[in-house]
C-alpha cells in the first residue's frame, strides 16, 4: 500500500505551523549519508556481539544448524507470544516444501504485560489447553511436540532453553529476567495435565527466516517490523567466536549457526543514532530506559507516541489546539501505531478522516493547518522508521558478503504501515548506491513478505530438532 500523494496547498497552513513544519522536517529526515554512517557502525556492532567479550548487540546463538530442506513432515504445534496477544498453531508439515496451519488467537488481557510471571504462564497453559480440547476432542496418543516462539532476548545454551536478558516492548512481569522460560511453561503444563513436549524455544526473527527458507531457497535474513524491531540469518560457527571451546565433531568450523541479532538494543551507547527530543523523552519514560534505542526509534511499539509526544510539545507552547479538551492526548501511549498510519492512508484533500479520529477518539477538534502539520510529522516518522530500520538489513548483507537477497519480513509495521516497503527499499538504495529503479521489487536486495513465521517456523524448527536428536547429534 502507498500513502496517497499529499494533497491540497499549504494556504491555509499559519505562518508558526510553517515554521514547526520545517524544524520537523529537519530533525526527522535521514539523508543518505547518515544510512551509511549508522550500517557501518552497525556492521561493527554485529561483529562485537559475536566476540567472546561480547557488545551492546546480543547476537544469540540459536541452535538451529541445520537448514530445512522442504521435506519436514509431522503434526506441531507452535505457539507465539507476541506483545499483543499469544497465538496457538496446529502445523502440519507436507514434506514438499508445504504446510497446513489451523489456529487461534487468545488477547493477552493488558494487565499481563506488567503482572506476574505465574500468571503470564497459566495464561499460556489454559490457551493451550482449550485449544488442545477444540483440535484434539478425542485425545493425543503421546505427547506433542511443541515450538515456542518467544519474541524476546534470551540466551540459549541449547535449543530447548531460553534465558530472558531483559523485556522488550513495554513489557515488565517480575521475576522472569535472568531465568529459563521453558521450565515455567512446562510447570504450568504439567499441573494441568497437558501433553505437551517444548522442544524448541525460538525468535521470532529465526522462525520468520526458517519457515520462508522452507519454501524459498532466496531467503537470507528474516525479519520483524512490528512492536519490536529484529532480524536473524544464518552465519557459521566458526565465525563466532564466542562459540570457541564448543565446537566438535558435530560441530565444526563450517557447521550453520542461526543468530538472532537482537539489534533493537544497537547503538545503546549513542554513538550513531540521530535522536531527537521526543526519541530522548521516549526512551526516558520507558521501564528500561538505555535500552533498545534503536528499537525505540523505529518500531511499532513507538511510533504513536513519537507522534503524541511531539503533538503535546506544540500544544504546550499554544501552536495547535488552542482551546481543546487535551486530557485524552495527554495519556501515554494513547496513540498506537494505527493513528500515524490512518492518517498517511487519509485520502481526502482537508483529510476529513484525520479530522474524524482526533475528534471522534481524542476529542479534538482539529484546524485544516493543524491536519496539514499532522500528516506532514506522521510522513515524515513513518518514513524515518522505515529508512532507519533497514540498516540491520543492509549491516547484516555486508558482512556475510550478500550481494542479492530475500528478506523475510513480517509483523504489523510492515503489513499495514503504508508505502513501509517503498520507503524501506528507497533506504537500501541510498545505502548502496544502486541505481533508481521503478519498483523496489527490482533491487538486489528485496524485503518480501515471509511465510508465516510464528507458526511454521517454530514448527519446522522443532522438526529438524527432532531430526538432529534422533540421529544422535547434539
Ligand atoms: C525483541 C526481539 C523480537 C523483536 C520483534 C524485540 O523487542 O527483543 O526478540 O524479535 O522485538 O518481535
Ligand atoms: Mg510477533
Amino acid at each position: 500500500k502507498k500513502p496517497p500523494a499529499r494533497k491540497g496547498s499549504m494556504a491555509d497552513v499559519s505562518s508558526s505551523l510553517l515554521e514547526q513544519i520545517e524544524r520537523f522536517e529537519e530533525i526527522f529526515t535521514v539523508k543518505a549519508d547518515k544510512l551509511k554512517e549508522v550500517t557501518e557502525h552497525f556492521v561493527g556492532e554485529l561483529n562485537k556481539g559475536l566476540s567472546k567479550k561480547g557488545g551492546n548487540i546480543p547476537m544469540i546463538p540459536g541452535w538451529v544448524m541445520d537448514f530445512p530442506t522442504g521435506k519436514e513432515q509431522g503434526d506441531y504445534l507452535a505457539i507465539d507470544l507476541g506483545g499483543t496477544n499469544l497465538r496457538v498453531v496446529l502445523v502440519k508439515l507436507g514434506g514438499n516444501r508445504d504446510f497446513d496451519t489451523t489456529q487461534s488467537k487468545f488477547k493477552l488481557p493488558d494487565h499481563m504485560r506488567t503482572g506476574s510471571s505465574d500468571a503470564l504462564f497459566s495464561f499460556i497453559a489454559d490457551s493451550l489447553q482449550t485449544f488442545l480440547v477444540e483440535e484434539f476432542p478425542n485425545g493425543v496418543s503421546q505427547a506433542l511436540p511443541l515450538g515456542f516462539t518467544f519474541s524476546y532476548p534470551a540466551s540459549q545454551d541449547r535449543i530447548n532453553e531460553g534465558f530472558l536478558q531483559r523485556w522488550t516492548k513495554g513489557f515488565d512481569i517480575e521475576g522472569v529476567e535472568g531465568k529459563d522460560v521453558v521450565p515455567m511453561l512446562q510447570e504450568q503444563l504439567k499441573k494441568r495435565n497437558i501433553p505437551i513436549d517444548v522442544v524448541a524455544l525460538i525468535n521470532d526473527t529465526t522462525g520468520t527466516l526458517v519457515a520462508s527458507m522452507y519454501t524459498d531457497s532466496e531467503t537470507r535474513m528474516g525479519c520483524i517490523f512490528g512492536t519490536g524491531v529484529n532480524g536473524a540469518y544464518f552465519d557459521v560457527c566458526g565465525g563466532i567466536e564466542k562459540l570457541q571451546g564448543r565446537l566438535g565433531p558435530d560441530l565444526d568450523a563450517e557447521t550453520p549457526m542461526a543468530i538472532n541479532c537482537e539489534y533493537g538494543s544497537f547503538d545503546n551507547e549513542l554513538v550513531t543514532l540521530p535522536r531527537t527530543k521526543y526519541d530522548i523523552l521516549i526512551d526516558k519514560q520507558s521501564p528500561r530506559p538505555g535500552q533498545q534505542s534503536f528499537e525505540k526509534m523505529t518500531s511499532g511499539y513507538y511510533l504513536g507516541e513519537l507522534l503524541r509526544l511531539a503533538l503535546i510539545d506544540l500544544a504546550s507552547q499554544g501552536l495547535i489546539f488552542e482551546g481543546q479538551d487535551l486530557s485524552k492526548l495527554e495519556k501515554p501511549y494513547v496513540m498506537d501505531t494505527s493513528y500515524p498510519a490512518r492518517v498517511e492512508e487519509d485520502p481526502f484533500e482537508n483529510l476529513e478522516d484525520t479530522f474524524d479520529i482526533f475528534k471522534n477518539e481524542l476529542g479534538i477538534e482539529t484546524t485544516s493547518g493543524e491536519r496539514k502539520l499532522i500528516r506532514r510529522l506522521c510522513e515524515l516518522i513513518g518514513t524515518r522508521a522505515s529508512r532507519m530500520s533497514v540498516c540491520g538489513i543492509a549491516a547484516v548483507c555486508k558482512k556475510r558478503g550478500y550481494k542479492t537477497a530475500h528478506v523475510a519480513a513480517d509483523g504489523s509495521v510492515f503489513n499495514m504501515y503504508p508505502g513501509f516497503n517503498e520507503r524501506a527499499g528507497a533506504g537500501l538504495r541510498d545505502i548502496f548506491d544502486w541505481e533508481e529503479k521503478k519498483n523496489v521489487s527490482e533491487y538486489p536486495i528485496v524485503i518480501v513478505a515471509a511465510e508465516d513465521g510464528s507458526g511454521a517456523g517454530a514448527a519446522i524448527i522443532a522438526a529438524l530438532t527432532q531430526k538432529r536428536l534422533a540421529a544422535g547429534k547434539s
